[in-house]
């Protein structure tokens, strides 16, 4: 190595997103383990954000500096917002990352559907098992068969469930009570619940919650697939009951006395899966660097993200103008674990805020085959999909799965990027997972799980 690479090496050399020339000079000549990124007080300003490039060897150069994903404004993308206005994927050789915002979920699935080349997006942020539906051609055009990666999870936590104020003090987390405030409406206008895309997180955790209620949410009430800020509305009119969706919004309608907060997903299952970073596989064939280049542009955000000196600058930039466009409070007090739920309820509890690099169970970013098997073990808990994912020690659950999830790439990225080894988890199994009315999920079992839930449309 040159006398002046050494200096520069020393000196944590800095470029600008405007300067990636020099960054790519570099990249290839300097084999020193990745420099950590220091707090920036900058507020994230795309062309100036100064970030030191990160020493990567001449092999793992990306083979594009571009790549298009989709998010939707809400905590959950964060990672990949933070990783673009931060540097963090410049600083891994990917300077051109496009974010795109998508109207709804169906719109991210039409535009993945169409890859980046027709106008789409490559990737980008998902509910699950979005990418195995979209794998398995079952929420695509003709049935379309588009295999999908998920390459990382993105959050844990940052989820709610909003109720119309006209109920506050009937409902609360523990639904017992209000079985038969539900009964009742049933016979004239039943109880009306909203989510953003069907058989995914938000219409599972509504699911999960009624029915731990003893509510059988196909029957006691109606379940609607309807846009966040539609509902708001709906719920301004008295229309609409309850939603299930990620901060803002459930932060909204109580900042806005429209409702309150029923309960946290956090306090449903706490340390629970969330939305996961996934690509269209065709893409991370070609792409193998880059995508791991882009990986580590994520896992260096969260990390980022989980440092809590750092969280009032993310919930600044989330909440500018070109991602969220909100007043940047309704971001800043879940940021911390702070929640006031609006029917009195105070919650300030670092431990139920949203989580992105590590939480109490493990890693977050590392993304669990476990939690693929109970998203797909859901699905067939509510018919979405037939019983015969699960037989056979779920055979054809776990072979999907394999298709889908990419933790060998999550982790070839974490060793790239000198993760310490206790960081990088050793088994794709998170073990048995507890809900908050004590059922347990053990992944080895998902049969068993499925046969101790009292409410259930699956015939088992
Ligand atoms: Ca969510």
């Amino acid at each position: 190595m040159s006398e002046f690479f050494k200096q520069v090496s020393r000196r944590k050399f800095i470029v600008t997103a405007g300067a990636s020339a020099s960054a790519i000079l570099l990249k290839g000549c300097l084999g020193n383990p990745p420099e950590t990124v220091a707090g920036n007080s900058s507020t994230g300003g795309t062309a100036t954000t100064a970030v030191p490039v990160a020493n990567t060897s001449p092999e793992q150069k990306p083979e594009t500096t571009k790549v298009k994903l989709g998010y939707i404004p809400i905590v959950e993308s964060a990672p990949l917002i933070i990783a673009k206005e931060k540097g963090f994927f410049a600083k891994y050789g990917m300077p051109d990352v496009e974010l795109a915002k998508q109207a709804s979920w169906g719109s991210a699935r039409d535009n993945v559907e169409i890859g980046s080349a027709g106008g789409g997006i490559d990737g980008g942020q998902w509910q699950m098992p979005m990418p195995h539906m979209i794998s398995e051609g079952l929420i695509t055009k003709g049935n379309q068969k588009i295999p999908m990666y998920v390459l990382c999870q993105l959050n844990t936590h940052g989820n709610g469930i909003a109720v119309a104020s006209k109920h506050t003090g009937k409902i609360a987390l523990r639904l017992d009570g209000a079985k038969s405030l539900i009964s009742q409406l049933k016979s004239s206008t039943p109880f009306t619940a909203a989510m953003t895309f069907p058989q995914v997180n938000q219409d599972l955790w509504i699911r999960y919650w009624m029915a731990a209620g003893g509510i059988d949410p196909d029957t006691d009430i109606k379940l609607l697939t309807v846009p966040a800020a539609q509902t708001v509305a709906n719920m301004k009119t008295g229309t609409m009951d309850a939603f299930s969706t990620g901060d803002p919004w459930p932060y909204r309608i109580v900042k806005d006395n429209i409702g309150f907060m029923a309960a946290l997903t956090a306090e449903i299952w706490k340390n629970h899966p969330e939305e996961y970073l996934a690509m269209r596989g065709d893409w991370v064939d070609q792409n193998p660097k880059a995508t791991k280049a882009l990986l580590k542009g994520v896992i260096e955000a969260q990390q980022w993200l989980d440092n809590f000196d750092n969280r009032k600058e993310a919930a600044e930039i989330l909440a500018g103008r070109n991602y969220f466009n909100l007043p940047v409070e309704i971001l800043i007090d879940p940021f911390q674990g702070v929640y006031d739920m609006g029917d009195g309820r105070k919650i300030n509890d670092k431990a139920l805020a949203a989580y992105y690099w590590k939480d109490e169970k493990g890693s977050v970013s590392y993304p669990y085959k476990s939690h693929d098997l109970w998203f797909i073990t859901e699905n067939v808990r509510w018919g979405f999909l037939p019983k015969d994912y699960i037989d056979n020690g779920a055979a054809k659950a776990r072979e999907l799965i394999d298709r889908v999830n990419k933790e060998n790439i999550w982790k070839e990225a974490a060793r790239e990027m000198n993760i310490a080894a206790a960081d990088i988890p050793t088994d794709t199994s998170r073990g048995v997972e507890e809900f908050f009315d004590g059922v347990k999920f053990d992944p080895a079992k998902p049969e068993e799980y499925l046969k101790s839930l009292k409410i259930k449309k699956v015939a088992i």
